[in-house]
């Protein structure tokens, strides 16, 4: 039988790979297995989602919208989310992807406050892992949740709630998976807003260190890309909320007059639109199309999140990668990311400049090189994503999470067993 491999396809999975066609049999699963761990989209990089035992899927209890753009594929035939018109909260299963909750949520006019780079991911894989979008005032995904539905070791439900559990939803939204099955999420929304982006490059890199603080400044979301290939940054996307209008320059690029992806050279055919056209905020703060291929494909990814006082020091690491980066970087991206309360955030009560790396699919040469970018950004206090490869000292990573100890009392409690523990959650938490 072929390997199960990650949407890259970079490695494959460990674990026997279950999708239950119902709550029950998903709850049977767990009571029966010694070791578990869920799946989601597969658009991780590392072994997190790898399981000794059962490798459970939800996907068949996802939502799919009906005009679904995500393309064929097995994520159907869940329940509908279920919006509170009174608090704007939305439940909705958690394989969902992120994708199929924004056309529900547009149809009440709602939305969500940001989006990562793409929306094909499920709203459970996101928000365990810290995913986040850009944005000075933007925290990361899981900041948006308010209540979490969870399938315990024993295979029974326990739903936490920001209300009735406050300060522990903290601890149980960034989770790496730890603490059970997350089979429901229910998030905060917000009334559906109108969004435009616009692209301009190139400047250079030298500038861009300077003036970071201003250029971060200049949209809702703004992310800037470079392959280190040159002194400049190719291009800088801002977006604005779609009644501000856009700048004329950013540090004295103009905006490009045709749509470009953010890897220069490819074509931008699967990216949202630019050129200054408002739109639903989830169809311009992803730089991706929910129905074509994000990003590169083939490729590895590895970031850092930076604390954001570090933030030039951080551009200048990233500038000094270029020489061991070359032939490996297919582009960089720098964005902002806003503190939150996750206990296991990388922004856990602190902003962050979070650096990007998308590399080549190249697993030997990018696993030499991995060491030169953790000696980059660990000085400066750099987390690694929690989705993303890297080469990070475990110990001091470990150091860097002041409310760690809690989540390991957190895990003890909802599954003294720790069958939902796996190497990486070991390596990382303890
Ligand atoms: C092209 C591309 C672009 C990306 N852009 C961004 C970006 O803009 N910002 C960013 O921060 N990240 C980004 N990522 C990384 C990505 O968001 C994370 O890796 C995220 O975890 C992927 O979600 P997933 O559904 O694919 O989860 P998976 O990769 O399938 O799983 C990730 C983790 O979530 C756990 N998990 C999944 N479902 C559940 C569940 N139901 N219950 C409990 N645990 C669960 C798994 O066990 C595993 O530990 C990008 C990745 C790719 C491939």
């Amino acid at each position: 039988m072929e390997p199960l491999l990650t949407w890259a396809g970079n490695r494959a999975y460990a674990g026997t790979l279950v999708h239950p066609g119902s709550l029950d049999e998903a709850a049977d699963v767990v009571a029966r297995s010694r070791h578990v761990r869920a799946l989601g989209s597969r658009h991780g990089f590392n072994d997190a989602a790898d399981s000794q035992g059962a490798l459970v899927s939800l996907d068949r209890l996802a939502y799919r919208h009906p005009g679904s753009r995500t393309g064929p594929d097995d994520l159907t035939g869940g329940p509908e989310p279920r919006l509170d018109p009174a608090t704007g909260h939305v439940w909705v299963p958690a394989a969902t992807r992120y994708a199929d909750l924004a056309l529900f949520l547009a149809d009440h006019g709602r939305t969500l406050p940001n989006f990562a780079s793409l929306p094909h991911i499920t709203v459970a894989g996101a928000v365990v892992t810290a995913t986040h979008g850009s944005g000075t005032g933007n925290p990361v995904l899981a900041a948006s949740v308010v209540g979490l539905d969870l399938l315990l070791a024993d295979g029974t439900e326990r739903r936490l709630h920001r209300d009735t559990d406050g300060d522990v939803l903290d601890g149980a939204t960034v989770s790496l998976g730890a603490l059970g099955l997350v089979h429901g999420v229910t998030l905060a929304t917000v009334p559906a807003f109108d969004v435009a982006q616009t692209v301009y490059g190139p400047l250079p890199l030298a500038g861009l260190v300077e003036a970071f603080d201003e250029v971060s400044a200049l949209g809702y979301s703004v992310s800037c890309f470079t392959t280190l290939r040159g002194p400049d940054v190719e291009t800088v996307w801002v977006k604005r909320l779609a009644d501000e209008g856009m700048p004329e320059e950013v540090l004295g690029a103009k905006a490009l007059t045709s749509p470009v992806h953010p890897i220069p050279g490819v074509d931008p055919a699967n990216c949202t639109p630019q050129g200054g056209v408002p739109g639903p905020a989830a169809d311009r703060l992803p730089h991706f199309r929910a129905e074509g291929m994000p990003s590169a494909g083939a490729e590895i990814q590895c970031e850092y999140l930076v604390p954001r006082e570090e933030a030039r020091a951080a551009l200048r690491a990233l500038a000094g990668l270029a020489r061991p980066l070359a032939g490996l970087l297919q582009v960089c991206e720098v964005r902002s990311v806003a503190a939150d309360r996750a206990w296991l955030s990388p922004m856990h009560d602190q902003p962050c400049v979070a650096v990007h790396l998308t590399l080549v699919r190249d697993v030997e040469r990018v696993a030499a090189v991995l060491p030169l970018v953790e000696a980059a950004f660990a000085p400066l206090g750099g987390r690694p994503h929690w989705g993303k490869v890297s080469a990070a000292d475990p110990a001091r990573v470990r150091g860097l999470y002041p409310r760690r100890a809690d989540f390991l009392d957190l895990a003890r409690t909802l599954d003294p067993g720790r069958k939902f523990t796996n190497a990486f959650v070991r390596r990382w938490v303890g």
